[in-house]
């Protein structure tokens, strides 16, 4: 195992260089401190041919979480460009059960409460392979348009009964939308939104698209819960913002806009659901105060709390390489489950390689034959795991974790251990 580059807290560096070059992507103002340095790493989607391998200039990035002093807005302090992350994106909402069945419950949920109509028109930002707007069509919408920068999906969620503009969503593509299809009812963004590092020319291109009555209605990983459940790996360079509801209220009210509901969601690790809609046109429930009253209490913008996330994440690192070393040294093999975009950054950032971590099982056949980014480490099929039998499973997708553990019974049941290791490492469901 190589020693990562990065030291986990940045409190040894002195103020004035802690302070990042960016300024803050809420408030534009210079002042981001620098307070988690995960070290140099690759972009954690760009999973790579092993036969590119030899000739690989792989390009490394910092990647250093910042909190904005003025308004407390956590971000990354250095930006990837995005043609690197999302022009061939790897990711299938379809891949997972669990999250196709949420993104379909969420298009019901949305289709309820907006009452919308058979018209009404639908925008979904950051389209995918087209799971949402496949909701949408069976909740009883017909018309549904989608929008996303990756080309290799866009056919995907046409087969699905959407038109996908192949773009990133943008003032002229809202414009050109509303000239082809009138204003949209409801525009959605599920995990894109913290992709975002133009929130301006987003809010902009929102108010030129969304009906005078709509809403928008976003979903993103939650500040609190990746703290709470110290969610380090969720941290990656295509994960430019970090939300919590208050730095997003304000942005909101820069535009026009107000948060009128907002709920916290367990998929993933812990989502946070806000509806936003044109000040005054919806009702606003007594969560959104309930909640920002919550984070003042959680004092999310002290570098307290961040101090101690990265005392946890030296904890899981030191047993985690352990349990790796112990097995190996047995003479035991110690595979991957999953190689989500997180798993990049808990690989790079621990060290480990295909040395420590023979392969990784993975059921997105666009991964499978594909090495790791930066750890270089191969993707295979699941099926390799029952003829293998390895002594233990590290479940990388620790997100989903129970539909894994269901996929993977029949070898729990013969006596497999299953490793998960966030938020602290532990076995589920191993009997050995
Ligand atoms: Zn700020």
């Amino acid at each position: 195992m190589t020693a990562p580059s990065g030291n986990a807290f940045a409190g040894e560096i002195p103020m004035a260089e802690k302070i990042a070059a960016s300024p803050c992507l809420v408030c534009g103002e210079n002042a981001v401190e620098i307070v988690l340095d995960l070290g140099e790493t690759a972009p954690a989607n760009n999973f790579i041919l092993p036969e590119g391998l030899a000739q690989l200039n792989e390009p490394l990035f910092p990647l250093r979480l910042g909190l904005c002093r003025t308004c407390g807005h956590v971000q990354l302090t250095e930006f990837v460009p995005p043609g690197l992350m999302f022009d061939h994106y790897l990711y299938m909402s379809s891949a997972s059960s669990t999250l196709t069945g949420h993104l379909h419950c969420l298009a019901r949920t949305v289709t309820g409460r907006l009452n919308l109509q058979r018209q009404d028109l639908v925008v979904d930002i950051g389209c995918n392979d087209g799971s949402l707007l496949e909701g949408f069509k069976l909740a009883g919408t017909d018309r549904r348009v989608g929008v996303d920068p990756a080309a290799n999906l866009a056919e995907a969620a046409r087969k699905k009964g959407a038109e996908v503009v192949t773009a990133y969503f943008s003032p002229d593509i809202a414009v050109g939308i509303r000239e082809r299809h009138g204003r949209a009812s409801v525009i959605t963004m599920t995990n894109t939104f913290p992709h975002i590092p133009d929130l301006q020319s987003l809010l902009q291109s929102i108010d030129l698209l969304l009906s005078k009555n709509g809403a928008f209605v976003l979903e993103a990983h939650y500040l609190v819960d990746l703290m709470e459940m110290c969610a380090f790996d969720t941290i990656y360079h295509e994960h430019v913002s970090y939300w919590a509801l208050t730095p997003m209220a304000r942005l909101f009210q820069e535009y026009g806009f107000e948060i009128f509901d907002v709920e916290r969601l367990p998929i993933h690790h812990g989502q946070l659901r806000a509806w936003v809609g044109r000040v005054g046109k919806h009702p606003v429930s007594g969560n959104v105060a309930a909640m920002l009253s919550d984070e003042r209490i959680l004092e999310l913008d002290q570098v307290a709390p961040y101090r101690a996330m990265a005392t946890r994440i030296r904890q899981i690192k030191t047993d985690l390489l352990d349990l790796i070393r112990e097995v190996r040294a047995a003479g035991g093999a110690v595979v991957g489950y999953g190689a989500p975009a997180k798993g990049s950054t808990l690989l790079s950032f621990f060290g480990i390689g295909p040395a420590d971590i023979e392969y990784i099982a993975d059921r997105n056949v666009l991964k499978q034959g594909r090495l790791t980014p930066g750890s270089h480490i191969p993707i295979v099929a699941p099926e390799r795991i029952f003829s293998d039998r390895p002594d233990v499973v590290l479940v990388l997708a620790w997100n989903f974790a129970d539909e894994i553990s269901e996929q993977l019974s029949a070898y729990v049941e013969g006596g497999g251990r299953l490793i998960v290791p966030i938020p602290r490492v532990h076995d589920i469901g191993g009997t050995r």
